[in-house]
């Protein structure tokens, strides 16, 4: 839809989620019209009598604002399906962050195909905006300009990666002039990605982990985030391996250090911030990570499917936001489905806490819309209201999943799940129809990530530790049988 095109009309909406400004919240309307023009949103409310180039009938349809997945890796997660969903490392806090991920990570050749897959998913998934901590790259910001989606390139630096020799410690090998390096690379092209023609690229960088960056190039990357207006995110308090190293370096823990080197504030995003000192998992009671949490301004990016895999949650959900965190949604891995990570971060959080009221689910979809466009300092996203950007997503209140619809937001969490996405458009233009992606073909990209797995299962041995091929590091639910044998 360009500007030229003039006005889109849905009229009389069946359900429409608008945004209420006074009072900072989501609201139904039933039987209103929704029009947007060129980007923009123009229209939200009961009848719409402005000039229209183009009319649709909205009566079974929801509008739901576009989804902001505020923390992901497209460029390699994809490649990990099958192989990491029930994988940790018995001796190093369930995680597989230290013995797994390094061994299964699919080359950097397969990126682009990664991306694609990722991106399509998101999209169907009623995703409008992404944010890729990823490699910075030169060709970052056409990589996704050519799907359609809105993104936030956040470039990921680090001295250097973590590796485990015997499966039960966990070693560094930083090299800490190559990160101050990878800063100044990642800050150069995220200043290029925002300029990008499309208009709907931006660039950030962070430092990548916690306890893969030092003090100063933690405190180099804010100060340069802040010349900028920009926040910085970090992987912080995501395992019990991390958060027992940082007390051995600092005697602090992830979220007291961050505190005493001033990198604990607004201008922060903690991608998981999980293992705080007061987390069941920890038994730390010693401390007032959550307090500072509170007190700082400090923003989550919560990323509820991932973790539950290994049964790990956040404590809590409500806790957080009841408190005045800012907690935005993510998906972190695979599957790249907001609707799924919305169900999860709901049942996660009442099973943590043992109550149904820790997580409601008016916290998860506030999560994925408003407060994850605040914590990227967007605040003409995440919500439908005039001025905003025409990114949302149409809702087919015709699929049995969504019927009887007394909330239709609980229909979509609960039951019907991208199923029901119908629509998406992005700055006004139409990026998924009756389900499918309309701008770019995955055909070829499958067909690349299925080769970069196969070059995985092939080369496991030589990157674990002990030497284990691939049956041994992850074994498939089922042994694979040959069918002209019936002895096993
Ligand atoms: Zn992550």
């Amino acid at each position: 839809m360009s500007e030229s095109a003039g006005v889109t009309v849905f009229r009389n909406c069946d359900w429409l989620v608008a945004w209420d400004d006074a009072a900072k919240s989501h609201v139904y309307l039933r039987g209103a019209d929704f029009a947007f023009s060129g980007h923009d949103i123009v229209h939200v409310g009961k009848g719409y009598d402005g000039p229209v180039a183009q009319e649709v009938n909205a009566s079974d349809l929801m509008i739901i604002p576009g989804f902001v997945n505020v923390h992901s890796h497209p460029g390699h997660e994809p490649g990990w399906k099958g192989m990491l969903e029930e994988l940790g490392s018995p001796k190093l806090g369930q995680s597989s962050l230290y013995e797994f991920m390094p061994v299964f990570r699919v080359g950097t050749e397969y990126t682009r195909p990664c991306l694609r897959v990722a991106v399509s998913e998101l999209l169907k998934s009623g995703v409008t905006t992404i944010c890729d901590l990823g490699r910075p790259r030169d060709t970052w910001a056409d990589e996704y300009a050519e799907t359609g989606i809105r993104a936030v390139l956040w470039g990921m630096f680090r001295s250097g990666p973590w590796k485990t020799t015997n499966g039960h410690s966990v070693e560094y090998d930083l090299d800490f002039a190559a990160g101050d390096k990878a800063l100044k690379e990642a800050v150069a092209i995220a200043d290029k990605a925002s300029l990008h023609p499309s208009g709907r690229i931006t660039g950030f960088f962070g430092p990548a982990q916690i306890d893969t960056c030092s003090e100063g190039q933690i405190r180099d990357a804010l100060a340069a985030a802040r010349e900028r207006n920009q926040p910085i995110q970090i992987h912080a308090a995501q395992s019990i391996v991390e958060f027992q190293e940082i007390v051995r370096r600092y005697g602090a823990t992830p979220v007291e250090w961050l505190d005493r080197i001033g990198a604990l504030g607004p201008d922060t995003i903690i991608g998981h911030c999980i293992f705080l000192n007061d987390h069941p998992w920890l038994h730390w009671p010693q401390g007032n990570d959550f307090e500072r949490l509170v007190r700082s301004g400090a923003q989550v990016a919560h990323c509820p499917v991932v973790f539950a895999r290994r049964g790990i949650a956040l404590n809590t959900l409500a806790r957080y936001v009841d408190a005045g965190v800012p907690v935005g949604i993510g998906t972190d891995s695979f599957p790249h489905n907001m609707l799924d990570e919305l169900r999860m971060a709901c049942y996660a959080g009442r099973i943590v806490a043992g109550s149904f009221t820790a997580a409601p689910t008016s916290y998860a979809f506030s999560a994925a819309t408003n407060v994850g466009a605040d914590i990227i300092r967007r605040p003409d996203l995440g919500r439908l209201a005039i001025g905003c950007k025409a990114d949302f997503s149409i809702v087919d209140m015709t699929n049995p999943y969504m019927q009887p619809d007394y909330d239709p937001i609980r229909s979509i969490v609960y039951s019907a799940n991208d199923r029901a996405i119908r629509d998406v458009y992005v700055d006004g233009r139409q990026v998924v129809a009756n389900g499918q992606v309309l701008h770019f073909d995955i055909g070829n990209d499958i067909e690349m990530l299925r080769q970069g797995q196969r070059d995985v299962i092939k080369t496991a041995s030589e990157r674990d530790w002990a030497g284990r091929e691939i049956e041994e590091l992850t074994p498939r639910v089922y042994k694979i049988k040959h069918p002209d044998r019936t002895d096993g």
